[in-house]
């Protein structure tokens, strides 16, 4: 068979036989009825028992599992033991409904409970989804929707991978993950950097691979070749086995300096990127401590969520980022839900102008973190278009003490006009994700867009090259915060554009840094000078993989 090309968004080669994501499980069919003649009450009973089933299988799988993966499966569990659906679905059985339309149909009645009672409860009517595919699969005959459980090694290959599915996907069995759809911001992709698997998306043809045919992934250059030579199987084997350790100083061959930091959305993540030995924090999601409230959090609870993230870094650097409402991130207090074209509309540093107030509080409550962290705290804002917002943010947050205040830059615009933005900021972090999505008027979520949506486009890495060499000029740091940093070979392009500190998901911290120790900084600059001078991003990314050793 052919290999077959997609997006590489995980960097990492590993070998292992093909397992096949479910399809999802589908509506049964409106209006379908238990079959003349057949016993009511027998068929009733069968819900009954695949509820059992289902309950049993994921209590199973919560006492093997542990973490955020053992507390989903226990909660989908109590809800499959809730008497309530299958009750009702009993009922509709007894008017003369099939067993797996009643479910899907008594299902949809407990969600829209749940979510007239709101809150907590609301959030809720997912797993109710969640138990009523189980139960569907089960009555149907077919296999439990979600990651499959295997006990040998494997590599996992879906459609797609949904959020729910990160919870129980097992990197210990799990080698890495290849998908038809998806971009390289979808779930799968930044799933796969959080666990350090190696990915392949929007890749053609993967879903007509046989189950249990051995492939070679390789999510630096983005292929997937079935049935590999041996001794490529054993020299990737061997490899994988190698324990990549980070010393803590970011460097080149030469020496170099590159601070290597880890992007974090809770005390959590950022104790894990402490442990991993992050130089610091380089992008704190202040927005992911509050997507769950429909109002403001008080400044007292910013105070103690920010303390939280900061105190893992003492005597380090972090950089916190303003609210990033809006688009993919809504927060019900801050953004306008009707909004046609979100990803345009005043989300980011654009929602001060209507809610002054929110970002001053934000101001404040950051101030107050950081004068008893021990924690050197930079701000910036998100989705800075001009080089006068950049000023009127700095000025603000000087205003609240905080002196070290900076911007992102994710719109091209200012990314264009960078030499004007740097004499009004202390440093400026690029966002290849939202800058990629503009400078390629590509949905950053669209898995059909996967190919205009790279940070190896040439047009992205030439406005990372302006931003960069404006900062050299002005003496400012130019950081890369988006997924463009963790990708080993274009970290090095960026290094070569100029750019002085890459931060990323903290498990993709050592696989750069160690491919930034094999190469110097003039060899940085001549690959980022191949990758500039390449047509397209497929040919970026080839050009430096073919210099570059191999990345395992
Ligand atoms: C980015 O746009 O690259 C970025 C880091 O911000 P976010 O992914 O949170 O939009
Ligand atoms: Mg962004």
């Amino acid at each position: 068979m052919a290999v077959i090309s997609g997006v590489g968004v995980s960097s990492g080669r590993a070998v292992g036989p093909v397992v096949r994501m479910p399809d999802p499980v589908a509506e049964p069919a409106a209006g379908s009825t238990v079959p003349d003649g057949a016993d009511v009450a027998a068929e009733g009973a069968r819900i009954a028992a695949a509820a059992e089933q289902v309950r049993a299988d994921l209590e199973r799988r919560a006492a093997a599992a542990h973490g955020d993966g053992a507390a989903v499966l226990e909660a989908t569990a109590l809800m499959a033991a809730d008497p309530a659906l299958v009750t009702a679905a009993q009922k509709k059985v007894d008017d003369g409904t099939a067993p797996a339309r009643a479910v899907w149909e008594a299902a949809a009645e407990v969600q829209a409970m749940l979510e007239s009672l709101g809150g907590y409860m609301a959030e809720r009517a997912r797993d109710v989804a969640d138990v009523r595919d189980r139960i569907v699969a089960v009555l149907d005959g077919r296999p439990a929707p979600g990651v499959p459980e295997r006990d040998e090694p494997f590599v996992l290959v879906a459609h797609d991978l949904a959020p729910a599915d990160t919870a129980t996907l097992n990197p210990a069995t799990c080698l890495a993950l290849v998908t038809e759809g998806g971009g390289p911001t979808s779930h799968t992709a930044i799933l796969a950097r959080a666990l350090g698997l190696p990915a392949v998306v929007a890749a053609p043809g993967i879903l007509s691979v046989d189950e249990g045919t051995v492939v070679l992934v390789d999510g630096g250059v983005g292929t997937v070749e079935p049935d590999p030579a041996a001794d490529v199987v054993e020299a990737v084997r061997a490899a994988a086995a190698r324990v990549l350790m980070f010393d803590g100083t970011g460097r080149t061959a030469d020496g170099h300096r590159v601070q290597l930091l880890a992007n974090v959305g809770d005390a959590k993540g950022a104790a894990a990127a402490a442990e991993a030995g992050a130089e610091g924090v380089g992008l704190f999601r202040t927005e992911f401590c509050f997507l769950d409230r429909a109002e403001e959090p008080t400044v007292q609870e910013q105070v103690e969520q920010y303390r939280a993230v900061l105190e893992p870094f003492a005597g380090k650097k972090v950089v916190v980022r303003t609210l990033d409402a809006g688009a993919d991130k809504p927060l019900p207090f801050l953004t306008d839900a009707t909004e046609a074209n979100p990803a345009l509309g005043v989300r980011g540093y654009r929602t001060a102008v209507r809610h002054p107030e929110v970002l001053d509080h934000q101001l404040e409550a950051i101030a107050r973190a950081a004068t008893t962290s021990g924690t050197e705290v930079w701000v910036m804002a998100p989705m800075i278009s001009t080089a006068a917002e950049a000023a009127d943010f700095v000025a603000l947050a000087n205003g609240h003490g905080l002196a070290t205040a900076g911007v992102m830059v994710e719109v091209p615009a200012v990314a264009l006009t960078a030499d004007a933005l740097m004499a009004n900021v202390a440093f400026a972090s690029i966002g290849t994700n939202d800058l990629t999505q503009y400078a390629m008027a590509a949905d950053r979520l669209l898995g059909d867009l996967a190919e205009l949506s790279d940070g190896w486009q040439p047009a992205v890495l030439r406005l990372v090259h302006l931003t960069a060499e404006a900062g050299l000029q002005a003496n400012r740091p130019v950081g890369v915060c988006g997924e463009a940093a963790a990708d080993p070979a274009l970290a090095v392009v960026l290094t070569g554009l100029g750019v002085t500190s890459l931060s990323m998901t903290a498990r993709a911290i050592p696989e750069v840094a160690a491919t930034l120790l094999s190469v110097t900084k003039a060899e940085c600059q001549r690959l980022a000078e191949l990758a500039l001078a390449a047509p397209d991003a497929k040919a970026a990314r080839a050009a430096v993989h073919a210099e570059l050793p191999p990345l395992a």
